[in-house]
């Protein structure tokens, strides 16, 4: 199991609940302490050339579970989803045509069309997961372009590139720490394998940092630069904006496990390569979705969107919920019997949430337990282990040890972490009950204590006449409104 096990060492055991994030570049859980309560992240975003597949969605919904994490301890993040709108090749090994461009190619459109109408799309599927836009950034990378432009010649300054017709390449041969996430076997990605891709690149790790646009050939997206008319290498964008954004050191750096190989190993290098700065403090991956055995991927062509799913009668937080169920690290495979499994799942903790009677107070002077507060804080940090927060929503919403009102809250509690259930009743929970119901109430406890159950059994007929239902636990009876 890939969860961070409490084995971190001693001296963190006094605060069980410092948050433990597993950091790829150093394989190991850590304890994130961030220098203040402002903290930066940039999580590696869509390529705008066709919607965004729900393996992509997993992506953005590990990024939005750590968002919710930081917030829940205070910390208010700044984060970045980059919008790639230039420069991703067909080809990772820095040949191949721009996505973008062929897409426009295709349907005989401009590339800005393009890129506005997924831009649209991946909006609406983010809200759909209920993913807030307001907690992100979303900069595109055709804005950025002088700041690519500055980062290639700070490059250049180091002496870590070179020029050959294609381009301007980063040289690794001059860069001896390239590889920081690993470029074990395991890793290893067919881009990095091939060579010959492109004439004059010295080593299968080198990528294109600027591409000169060929003799002859129009591009619908091409900027002047130093080194003539061309556009940005697809890498470049992710260290220009999240330093010009974030600053040189970010926090946390997150993406999806493929990104790991080539991408991430090339935007460390190009950023710590340029500032001589650590560019991320920790490196987060999500574990793809897998189809069928293979990633689920745009090129394999395998692929479901959130429309897709909708269109099946599915709900999209019911994928939300299938996703939070497993570890962001753990590859999950996805089948619509599991999303069925999960949408009924949802549902009950939807309808059994909703079902609790209205508390006799309003909601707000209730607090959630404390021992699910514990579990639920204990679990999320253990590097954000949704499948136990989720779990304790559940033993909550059963324990009829709480109050209806403590259950709500405590669920409330979980749900801030989760992001899956509708919480529209919020008008409802700050409702006061009518003084004659209380009253009713207050004798049917008298009723109670004396053992006087016949009277108490009328009292309950008088508040239920008034719309109310008595609602006895162990820690004393309430009323929450009939429904
Ligand atoms: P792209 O639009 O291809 O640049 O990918 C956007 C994000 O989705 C990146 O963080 C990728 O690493 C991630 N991603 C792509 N395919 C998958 C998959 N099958 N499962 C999970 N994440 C993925
Ligand atoms: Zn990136």
């Amino acid at each position: 199991m890939i969860y961070c096990a409490y084995r971190y060492p001693q001296k963190y055991m006094r605060n069980r609940h410092t948050l433990m994030l597993y950091d790829t570049r150093s394989r190991e859980c850590r304890a994130f302490r961030p220098a203040g309560k402002r903290v930066s992240i940039y999580s590696c975003g869509p390529t705008l050339y066709r919607p965004q597949h729900i393996g992509n969605i997993r992506a953005y919904v590990f990024a939005d579970t750590l968002n919710r994490a930081l917030r829940h301890y205070g910390y208010q993040p700044k984060h970045i989803i980059n919008l790639t709108d230039v420069g991703h090749l067909t080809d990772d090994a820095d040949a191949g045509e721009d996505k973008i461009e062929k897409q426009a190619q295709t349907e005989n459109s401009t590339a800005r069309a393009i890129t506005e109408k997924i831009a649209g799309m991946f909006f609406s599927d983010l809200e759909k997961m209920n993913i807030s836009l307001r907690r992100y950034i979303f900069p595109r990378a055709t804005d950025y372009i002088a700041e690519q432009i500055e980062l290639v010649r700070a490059l250049e300054k180091q002496g870590l590139t070179y020029d050959i017709p294609d381009g301007i390449y980063f040289n690794t041969g001059a860069y001896p720490q390239y590889g920081a996430l690993g470029l074990s076997s395991e890793n290893a990605d067919d881009a990095h394998a091939r060579i010959d891709a492109v004439e004059g690149k010295k080593s299968s790790h080198d990528f294109a940092l600027w591409k000169r646009t060929p003799q002859g050939v129009s591009r619908q997206q091409e900027w002047d630069s130093p080194w003539g008319r061309g556009f940005p290498g697809w890498h470049a964008e992710c260290s220009a904006m999240a330093m010009k954004l974030l600053g040189q050191t970010i926090d946390i750096h997150t993406g999806g496990a493929d990104h790991i190989a080539v991408h991430h190993n090339n935007e460390i290098a190009q950023s710590e390569g340029a500032t001589g700065e650590t560019f991320a403090k920790v490196w987060m991956h999500g574990a793809f979705l897998i189809m069928e055995g293979d990633k689920m991927a745009k090129s394999v062509g395998n692929v479901y969107t959130v429309s897709d799913l909708e269109e099946r009668g599915y709900e999209p937080l019911a994928l939300r919920y299938l996703f939070l169920q497993s570890s962001y690290r753990t590859p999950l495979s996805f089948s619509f019997a599991a999303l069925e499994a999960a949408q009924t799942a949802l549902r009950r903790l939807q309808r059994e949430y909703d079902a609790l009677p209205h508390p006799m107070f309003p909601l707000w002077r209730k607090k959630p337990d404390n021992q699910y507060i514990e579990q639920i804080d204990v679990a999320i940090a253990d590097n954000l282990n949704t499948a136990k927060v989720l779990a304790a929503a559940w033993d909550a919403l059963r324990d009829t040890k709480l109050e209806p009102a403590e259950r709500q809250k405590t669920i409330r509690y979980a749900d801030s972490l989760l992001g899956v259930l509708s919480m529209s009743r919020k008008k409802d929970d700050e409702e006061i009950v009518p003084q004659e119901v209380t009253a009713l109430l207050k004798k049917r406890d008298e009723a109670r204590a004396k053992k006087a159950y016949d009277e108490a059994d009328a009292l309950r007929e008088e508040i239920a006449k008034h719309g109310y239902e008595v609602f006895d636990s162990e820690k004393g009876s309430s009323v929450g409104k009939r429904r």
